[in-house]
């Protein structure tokens, strides 16, 4: 299927690692050019752009904390003086900072601004090329916007606004054939989660094996590569009457009875 990405421009947010690496894999292999915008500046991001380079895809890096206002705008700058156009932005960068209730008032205005403003910021300054493009926006939210967690006030409130957002913009771009969906994730194996699972268990195999064996489908996690299948579905044209909806990919987790042998 010709998904009629290619030569295409897609901002990435938090694109060359985890569930974005996985995104921007899947719009190169469109033949979309990809524009990741992360804080990550070391060989993570600079090799994998190489890595992209040198399969003739036209990938570019652009650094800098999201959580800056100027950096979100710096960014749509950067992107139209080089590719003259864009097409998507996809709303990934961000992470579950356990910003809970007990944590205080600080701990969750910085979770908010970790997770949340930045959606808007991108999409805001990347309008008026959205509507030239009749572009669309895909924004990553999680989940716990739907189930709660616990102990994440921050986050959980983020993801749920990534949610409204979408619905809202959605409504909104209309006009412009602008379309906006999410895209919620439940258990995806990526360096933060790892990261997670290392830090927070004694025995992290233990807990891996314990949280995927509650997955309905396949007793697995869901990988970046079926993340990403979902998200360049929605760039794509393939998708021209789906608009404001949450796609829950998850293999049955939060839906479908999880005591289910
Ligand atoms: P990841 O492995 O940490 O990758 C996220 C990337 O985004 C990293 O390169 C990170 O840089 C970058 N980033 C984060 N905040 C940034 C900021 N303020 N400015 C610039 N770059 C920033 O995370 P992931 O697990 O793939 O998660 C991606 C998205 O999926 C997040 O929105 C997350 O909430 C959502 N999600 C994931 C899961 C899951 O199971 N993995 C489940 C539900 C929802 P650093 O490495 O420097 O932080």
């Amino acid at each position: 299927m010709n998904l009629n990405l290619k030569d295409k421009v897609y901002i990435v947010t938090g694109g060359s690692k985890g569930i974005g690496e996985g995104i921007s894999r899947a719009i190169a292999e469109e033949g979309g050019i990809v524009v990741i915008a992360t804080r990550s500046t070391g060989p993570v991001t600079i090799d994998f752009i190489a890595e992209l380079q040198s399969q003739g895809v036209e990938a570019h890096a652009i650094y800098g904390d999201l959580q800056i206002l100027e950096n979100c705008e710096n960014i749509i700058r950067e992107t139209v003086t080089k590719y003259g156009r864009i097409d998507g932005i996809v709303n990934n960068a961000g992470m579950n900072d356990g910003a809970g209730l007990e944590k205080g008032p600080e701990a969750f205005r910085n979770s908010i601004k970790l997770n949340l403003f930045h959606y808007y910021d991108l999409v805001y300054y990347a309008l008026p090329w959205l509507k030239e493009s009749k572009g669309a926006v895909v924004n990553v939210s999680s989940k716990v916007a739907l189930t709660g967690q616990g102990g994440t006030s921050g986050y959980a409130a983020s993801k749920g606004a990534q949610l409204a957002l979408t619905r809202d913009w959605a409504a909104e771009l209309l006009p412009y054939s602008i379309r906006v969906n999410a895209v919620l994730p439940a258990e995806v194996m990526t360096p933060l989660y790892r990261k997670w699972l290392n830090n927070t268990f004694d025995d992290p195999t233990a807990k891996e094996k314990e949280i995927s064996d509650k997955i309905p489908l396949g007793k697995r996690m869901t990988t970046k590569e079926e993340m990403a299948a979902m998200v360049v579905f929605l760039l794509s044209d393939k998708s021209a009457h789906t608009t404001g909806q949450f796609m829950v990919v998850d293999g049955g987790y939060m839906h479908l009875d999880r005591a289910l042998t």
